[in-house]
This record gives structure tokens, C-alpha cells and sequence, in this order.
């Protein structure tokens, strides 16, 4: 339906962010429920209407970054139908590189090693983006306003009512569920009391696509320095001829500061000292923009009416980008519960419902947010053994296949 006025006012499900979260949470639910959940999805941002499926716009509100997705995220979205346009602009990752700086151990983690096909793909956000808000424009059951927001969500005895605002006009929809999926600093989370643990690193992940001279074969590098790690994931070929990649790299802020801004020739010298010859020289990069490292774990989930999803839950280092493969986990989880209670004619905002969503997730989250965290921090204090790395590139390995 897409971008319409909604002039509904009742809702199943009502979500707070179109996000990437957001948006993939919607394409779930009414793929899951055969179209017989309504949903709502508001997006503060404004999103430039594209007119083909095909050939979907720019889309600013998903940034310059990549996501590494894993393959159990590619199980997750290929049923909604956008496999055969994400899969275009995929680059698919064959190996893991894990290496130390100052030392000349290594460790590759190849197909071989482990009974895995795949460890899964890169894609661009701007085009990960495009397709999931495309895919939903084009669903009946899903109205999108953008840009509007929510500015208030109030729980009522049945469900919650949500006060939405748009051009200047506010209107209230009720639903049984409302999604917080607003993103690391939440005001709605923040709003309705929920505290969130917040633990600054200290350090900027510096953005950039990066073209070198060597083909790159799939190769997704994980390198540890004493200033934090640094993550190449390859990209697919583009109109330029070189190859190239998305390079992630976690430094101390000062650090961050001075390579955001430096000339070209300067860049490309300090990455070449700091990352060796593996791609050949580094020829060129593109826009480059930071991103302060935080790790934020909303402290409840769930409460009747609401559960709290994607960055607003838990944002975590992107050190082993894992944050929206766990957001997709998550989802596929509270899908499978709401789709199940739906057809029970059991209210999809019962207490209960979404405590054993939270309780069925809870391991999981646990168990990724702890890799996240701990491992930057590993590499700047110790030079370990190899056998260390090797565990490294294996976690890895078992996180892309989860
Ligand atoms: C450098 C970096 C690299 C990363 N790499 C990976 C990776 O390789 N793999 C991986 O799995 N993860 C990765 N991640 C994590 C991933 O980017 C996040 O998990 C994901 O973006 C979270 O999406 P979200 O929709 O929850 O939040 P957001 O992307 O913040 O979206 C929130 C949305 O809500 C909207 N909004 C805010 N307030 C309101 C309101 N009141 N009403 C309506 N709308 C509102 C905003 O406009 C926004 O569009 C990386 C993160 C970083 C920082």
C-alpha cells in the first residue's frame, strides 16, 4: 500500500522505526501470516518513493555501511520473496581471514574446514535497504507512513494505543502490539521508563569502501590490532574495474577524527601499513564516515502490548557484525510466536506471549552480545597464541552459520 495517508486507525501490529529491523519484521509477519496480520509501519525519516521493484532508488535513510549477513539470515529472508534482488549486489563470503598485526601468524577459515556450504554474504545497506522498504511498499496488508512519527505509546487494558504524528497532524491508532524498533537511542524505550546498560568503548568505527589491486576471491579479513580490530568484507564488482571492499575499522576517537579528514594519499598510506599486502595496494576510497562504538542492552524486552527490537534492544560492537543477523533471529523468533497466537484468536500483546518470546531469545542474545563485546578488547592488551586465533575464526565461523 505504501506511503498512503493510513485512515485506518486499528491495527494488529504497529511499528516504531522502518529501519532495517523494522522493515524486515513487517516483510515476516505478513508473509508468515499469509497477509492476515495488519500492519503499520512509521518511519521518521523521509524515504524517496521508488517506482520499479527492479530498479529501487537511493535510499539515504540506509547509510554507506555493509552488513555481513550470515547464511541462517539468508534462510530467514529468501521465503519473503527479496532473495532473487538482494542476491544481485551479494558478495559471497568463501573465507574468513583472522590475523594479528605485529605477529606473522594466521588463520583461514575455508568451506572445507567445517560441513558448511556457505558463510554467507555481503551486501550494501543503500541497496539492502531499497529492496526490503520496496517489498514492502508493494504488500496490501502493510500501510507505511514515512516520514511521520511516533511520538507516544500509551498501554491500555487491551493492547496500546499509539499517538502518530504526520505533516504537522497528530492522529492516535490502537493496536494489540506496538514494536519499539527506534534505533540504539530510543526515545520510546526511554519514554515508558526502560532503562538501557550503556558501556562506551571508547573508539569510532571509521567507514569506508576501499579498491586494491588484488581480487579479493571472497575473502572476508578480521584483523586485531593494538588499537582495536579492523574488518575488510568484500563487495561485489561494480562499473569500477578494481576490486573492492567494506572496510570496518574500530580506533581510538582522536585516531578516527584524523583519518575521517586526512587527504586520500594519506588514508591509503596509514591502511597499507596498518592492514599489509594481502588485496595487493589500495588504490582508492570512497566517502568515509564514523560511527561511535557503544554496546546498549535495554534492560526489559518485552512488557503487554510492546516489545523492544533491533538496536533499541541491544546495539552491539560490530566487531563480529552480528547485530542485524541477531535482530533477524529475534524476529523470526516473536513471528513464528505472534503468527501461532493469531491463529489461536490469543491476543498478540499477552504478557505471557512475549515473555516466552524473550525467554526463548534470551541465550542467544546472551551468548552474541558476550562475543561482540569481548573480543576488541582481547588484542590490545595480549599477544596470544595461535591456537587463540584459530578459536577466533572458528566463533566466527559458527556465528555466520547460526
Ligand atoms: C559500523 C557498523 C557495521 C555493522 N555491520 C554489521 C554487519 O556486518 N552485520 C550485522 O548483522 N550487523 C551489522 N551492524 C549492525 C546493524 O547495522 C544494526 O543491527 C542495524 O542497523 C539495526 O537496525 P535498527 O532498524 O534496529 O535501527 P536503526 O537502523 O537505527 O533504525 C531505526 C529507525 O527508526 C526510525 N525512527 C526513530 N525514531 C522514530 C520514531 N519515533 N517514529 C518512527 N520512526 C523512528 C529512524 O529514522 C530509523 O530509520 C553494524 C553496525 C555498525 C555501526
Amino acid at each position: 500500500m505504501g506511503q498512503t495517508a493510513a485512515n485506518k486507525s486499528q491495527y494488529d501490529v504497529v511499528i516504531a522505526g522502518g529501519g532495517m529491523v523494522g522493515a524486515s519484521l513487517a516483510l515476516q509477519l505478513c508473509h508468515h501470516s499469509q497477509q492476515q496480520l495488519r500492519i503499520l509501519v512509521v518511519e521518521s525519516f523521509p524515504i524517496a518513493k521508488s517506482h520499479t521493484a527492479e530498479a529501487p532508488l537511493y535510499n539515504p535513510s540506509f547509510d554507506a555501511r555493509s552488513t555481513a549477513l550470515s547464511y541462517s539470515s539468508q534462510l530467514i529472508l529468501e521465503p519473503l520473496g527479496v532473495w532473487p534482488l538482494l542476491s544481485k549486489y551479494a558478495a559471497a563470503i568463501n573465507s574468513i581471514h583472522v590475523s594479528e598485526r605485529r605477529r606473522l601468524g594466521s588463520t583461514m577459515m575455508k568451506p572445507g574446514d567445517v560441513d558448511w556450504p556457505a558463510l554467507g554474504c555481503v551486501i550494501e545497506n543503500a541497496w539492502l535497504g531499497n529492496v526490503l522498504l520496496n517489498a514492502l511498499r508493494e504488500k496490501d496488508t502493510i500501510d507505511f507512513l514515512a516520514p511521520a512519527s511516533v511520538k507516544h505509546i500509551s498501554p491500555q487494558q487491551q493492547g496500546v494505543t499509539l499517538m502518530v504524528e504526520q505533516n504537522g497532524s497528530e492522529k492516535t491508532v490502537a493496536a494489540q502490539l506496538a514494536i519499539i524498533a527506534d534505533g540504539a537511542n530510543s526515545n520510546l524505550r526511554e519514554q515508558l521508563g526502560i532503562n538501557a546498560r550503556v558501556h562506551s568503548y571508547q573508539q569510532t568505527a571509521l567507514i569506508a569502501n576501499v579498491s586494491f589491486t588484488k581480487a579479493h576471491q571472497g575473502c572476508a579479513y578480521e584483523r586485531f590490532t593494538d588499537q582495536g580490530p579492523m574488518a575488510l568484507l568484500p563487495l561485489s564488482d561494480s562499473e569500477l574495474s578494481q576490486p573492492r571492499a567494506a572496510l570496518v575499522w574500530s580506533l581510538p576517537n582522536d585516531q578516527a577524527a584524523t583519518l575521517s579528514e586526512c587527504d586520500e594519499a594519506e588514508f591509503l598510506k596509514t591502511l597499507q601499513q596498518r592492514f599489509g599486502h594481502r588485496q595487493g595496494e589500495f588504490i582508492r576510497v570512497g566517502d568515509r564516515s564514523g560511527y561511535p562504538l557503544k554496546l546498549v542492552e535495554a534492560e526489559e524486552q518485552v512488557r503487554s502490548g510492546i516489545v523492544v527490537m533491533g538496536n533499541a534492544a541491544h546495539s552491539l560492537h560490530p566487531v563480529a557484525g552480528q547485530g542485524f543477523n541477531l535482530a533477524l533471529r529475534d524476529s523470526a523468533r516473536l513471528t513464528q510466536l505472534l503468527v501461532a497466537a493469531s491463529q489461536q484468536n490469543r491476543a498478540l500483546g499477552d504478557l505471557g506471549l512475549l515473555q516466552q518470546y524473550q525467554q526463548q531469545q534470551q541465550f542467544d542474545q546472551q551468548k552474541t552480545i558476550r562475543f561482540s563485546d569481548q573480543l576488541p578488547g582481547l588484542f590490545t592488551r595480549n599477544q596470544f597464541p595461535l591456537s587463540v586465533l584459530r578459536s577466533i575464526g572458528l566463533g566466527f565461523w559458527i556465528f555466520f552459520r547460526r
